[in-house]
């Protein structure tokens, strides 16, 4: 974390133990986070900001709580309609007055909010909202406490989703000389935060880089061995939990989903091959936990704002490690642990250099391949995940070792594969390599299916050299030595498996070589070990109110505040508010229920308090 702060001389500090007074009373959090107060403090104090933190940090309370703070309305500008509507919806489950104004908002809904706009802490628009001539002139005669400009990096066109829009955002300064601007982003490179602090002329701003690092993270990469059992065996250790998968076509999620839905996973599924109505009632079932699970392609995500996503799993390769770090960042938003498994296999690598070929551009082609690679040499990298990744990322983590991904937890055994791999050489080279995985792994195994018989394939040396693994272990093997550089996977319409140059080792010098096995270690114990029976009851009665209310069920309060109250079996209203995430207004709107649960709950169980 690097923090430089230039305040000027008549600068005057809140004192610490108010601010965090503010933050339980209006927000229910019992502390700030690190870089939080730092914020808060430099807005209150007028200056510029621009605050560059990973997904999930807790980037809004930075500038919800000066809003509720200072007099006047803040002004806050983001792209996303889904995301203002629910920031907006969880303002108001604070108690804080806030609304937003956009093409959602019908004229007369919009009238009334703009002739009572001092009545609301935070307004919420879009950059073309804002840039309405009528809009900004009835600004001018109202008071502004500060402005706020969500998703910053937009404004430049060095990061990676640059929009016009706000390029015209640089007239602020000049609208709204004395009206302190802050730049939140989760992405933005050097280049980018001082293109945001030029375009937007900003004022010796106090710029705050947060780590990348999300520590509750538990990140693991696998071979795609068999996707299905894989995909099983990954639900089943997250029963009853939220999470993402990710797979790379519509097809593949039409199939997952399919395959979910007769299995009784209760999933949902999003790609761009759906309606509109589709997508917004899959990503509604999600948000609300009536679908848990949602299967999507990459076109899903944006704007989520799931704090209690407890995984996600991708069906595949991302096209890159910035793509793959984006979409990871949709778990474990709330700063609980949350599990992230990629399965990837060299299939994966050809079809995105496919797609990456696609690109006319040869620069950016060219670029696109560079990332396929990187990824892919990352998915083999036997170095611990989060090191690799930060220093992808310009950062240095500050450890050799995290502890919490495939590299540093799992049990990695190598076993002497030399003898397989000469069976496998040698039946590619028998089959005179004209022959993909599946059929080679059939000749292997010592099949009797059509096209081995048919072709003679039953008569060659090599058939049935390997019947004594799985066909799961054959495949493994296989593509052990594709990634060891033994054999290659053309990349025709109709792949086929070819010997390299270094298979002769293995055919004629006796070469060595090894495969690597994984025994998963379990994840990481919750800090908290919370009475499961009393965090299950008091979750389905959130559910059921939040239906009836028709709000996701986190706009109640979150997992981690209930599996605190599922430790401490709070039985008065004081100790319900010394949970971490229970503020005035939560005790007050839901502590009736959750206090009765819990009595009732210790009564039962014979719980002494
Ligand atoms: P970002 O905008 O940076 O992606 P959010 O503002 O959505 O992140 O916050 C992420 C999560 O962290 C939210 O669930 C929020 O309630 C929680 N959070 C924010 N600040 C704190 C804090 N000081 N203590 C505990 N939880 C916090
Ligand atoms: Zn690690």
């Amino acid at each position: 974390m690097s923090f430089t702060s230039q305040t000027g001389d008549n600068c005057t500090q809140v004192s610490t133990q108010s601010l965090t007074d503010a933050l339980k009373q209006h927000f229910g959090h019992n502390a700030f986070r690190e870089y939080q107060e730092s914020i808060i403090q430099a807005t209150l104090n007028k200056n510029d900001v621009i605050a560059v933190l990973p997904t999930g940090s807790g980037k809004s309370v930075c500038y919800q709580l000066p809003a509720v703070l200072m007099s006047g309305t803040c002004i806050v500008i983001s792209p996303l309609i889904a995301l203002m509507t629910d920031q907006v919806r969880e303002l108001t489950q604070h108690n804080v007055a806030a609304a937003c104004l956009n093409s959602s908002v019908d004229f007369f809904d919009r009238q009334e909010i703009l002739s009572q706009l001092d009545q609301y802490s935070l307004i919420y628009m879009s950059p073309e909202t804002l840039m309405d001539p009528s809009l900004l002139n009835h600004l001018s005669r109202v008071p502004i406490s500060a402005i706020v400009i969500d998703e910053a990096h937009c404004i430049s066109h060095w990061g990676h989703s640059f929009r016009p829009e706000y390029r015209k955002l640089a007239i602020l300064k000049k609208r709204f000389p004395n009206v302190p601007i802050s730049a939140f982003t989760a992405t933005a490179t050097k280049q980018v935060v001082s293109d945001i602090a030029s375009q937007l002329t900003l004022l010796c701003p106090t710029v705050v880089i947060g780590s990348f690092d999300r520590s509750n993270l538990l990140i693991r990469f696998h071979e795609c061995i068999n996707g299905n059992d894989q995909l099983k065996e990954f639900l089943r250790a997250h029963d009853n939990q939220s999470g993402i998968i990710y797979a790379p076509t519509r097809k593949k999620v039409d199939e997952i989903y399919e395959w979910l839905i007769k299995n009784k996973w209760p999933a949902a599924r999003y790609h761009a091959g759906l309606s509109d109505t589709e997508r917004t009632a899959a990503q509604t079932a999600f948000i609300t936990d009536q679908s848990p699970i949602i299967v999507a392609t990459l076109a899903f995500g944006m704007g989520i704002n799931k704090p209690d996503v407890r995984f996600v799993f991708h069906w595949g390769m991302p096209q890159s490690l910035e793509q793959y770090y984006q979409e990871i960042g949709r778990a474990g938003r709330d700063g609980e642990p949350a599990e992230c498994l990629c399965l990837y296999s060299t299939r994966d690598k050809i079809m995105q250099k496919n797609l990456a070929k696609k690109e006319a551009d040869p620069s950016i082609c060219n670029n696109l391949l560079k990332k396929v690679d990187q990824i892919d040499a990352f998915c083999h990298g036997t170095e611990c995940r989060r090191v690799e990744l930060l220093r992808y990322f310009g950062e240095s983590y500050a450890h050799t070792t995290c502890g919490s991904c495939d590299n540093c937890t799992d049990t990695i055994e190598w076993m002497d594969g030399t003898i397989i791999a000469q069976k496998i050489t040698s039946c590619v080279y028998r089959l005179r390599q004209n022959f993909g995985v599946a059929h080679t792994i059939h000749v292997l195994l010592g099949s009797k299916n059509h096209a081995v018989v048919s072709r003679g394939h039953d008569q060659l040396s090599t058939y049935g050299l390997l019947a004594m693994y799985k066909r799961s272990d054959v495949r493994y093997f296989i593509y052990a030595l594709i990634n060891q550089g033994y054999l290659i996977v053309t990349e025709d319409q109709y792949p086929v498996l070819k010997l390299t140059q270094s298979a002769r080792d293995i055919l004629f010098n006796n070469k060595l070589v090894r495969f690597k096995k994984r025994y998963e270690t379990q994840q990481k114990e919750d800090a908290l070990t919370h009475d499961a029976e009393l965090f299950h009851v008091l979750r389905s009665e959130r559910k059921r109110l939040a239906d009836q209310m028709n709000i996701p069920p986190y706009a109640i309060c979150y997992d981690r505040a209930l599996k605190e109250i599922a430790t401490y079996y709070p039985t008065t209203r004081d100790a319900l508010l010394k949970i971490n995430g229970i503020g005035e207004v939560k005790a007050t709107t839901h502590g009736d229920w959750i206090l009765t649960m819990v009595r009732d709950h210790c009564r039962s169980k014979n719980i002494l308090l």
